[in-house]
């Protein structure tokens, strides 16, 4: 197995579970919102830029991102295959990456798309949590930390993401719906798409995903 998206709607779970496939798999995780909030810590002009659109729920313009994302697969982590999250978002973003993949040799080989009610997905994404220094995910609806406030890991302050608020999560759906549901028909027409229940157990997931990755690889 190489290259995987995780393919939803923001609050479906994509981040922890890319996570966890990453660790399991050795497949480099590459989240582009993940890039864009270290690019705002670090002060660069990338970050700011992304900034403005990020605030608002909307999507960064796709040749920023293209970009950012075809720069990050160039690095050597990346050799042995990647786990994308939150990238490609739009049709023109998925095409920029076949075409660089392509160019490498190498392509998508599947698509996990991750399906969650929306009622779910809003309270998701608003009452997510996540500890500053551990980077452990909580959320005050499903799964609150112990010690309000606290990450159970670590001790340390949770923080919510400024663009984690009802009002920005209702408009990252709204967005998604637009612009993003076209690559589930992309993906299917191309057959490279596989279905995952985003509901229940974290773990109960991540064992779908992974016998749907193992499934592939054994044909
Ligand atoms: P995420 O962490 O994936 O929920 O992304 C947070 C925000 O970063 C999004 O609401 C967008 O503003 C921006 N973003 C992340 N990935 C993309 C992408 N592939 N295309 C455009 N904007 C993106």
């Amino acid at each position: 197995m190489k290259n995987v998206i995780l393919l939803g709607p923001p609050g479906a779970g994509k981040g922890t579970q890319a996570k966890v496939i990453s660790e399991q798999t050795g497949l480099a995780h590459v989240a582009s919102g993940d890039l864009f909030r270290a690019a705002l810590r670090n002060g660069t002009e990338l970050g700011m830029l992304a900034k403005s659109y990020m605030d608002r729920g909307a999507l960064v313009p796709d040749e920023v991102v293209i970009k950012m994302i075809l720069e990050r697969i160039q690095e050597p982590d990346c050799a042995s295959g990647v786990i994308f999250d939150g990238f490609p978002r739009t049709i023109d973003q998925a095409v920029a990456l076949e075409e660089a993949l392509g160019q490498q040799g190498s392509g998508i080989d599947t698509v996990l798309y991750m399906t969650v009610p929306q009622d779910v997905l809003l309270k998701r994404i608003a009452g997510r949590q996540t500890c500053k220094s551990c980077g452990a995910t909580y959320n005050i609806y499903y799964f609150p930390s112990k010690r309000e406030g606290l990450c159970d890991v670590c001790g340390s302050e949770l923080y919510q993401r400024s663009d984690d608020t009802m009002e920005t999560a209702q408009n990252r759906l709204d967005v998604y719906f637009a612009q993003t549901t076209p690559l589930v028909e992309h993906y299917q027409r191309q057959g490279s798409l596989i279905e995952i229940d985003g509901q229940g157990d974290v773990s109960k997931v991540t064992e779908a995903m992974l016998k749907a990755l193992q499934s592939l690889s054994d044909d």
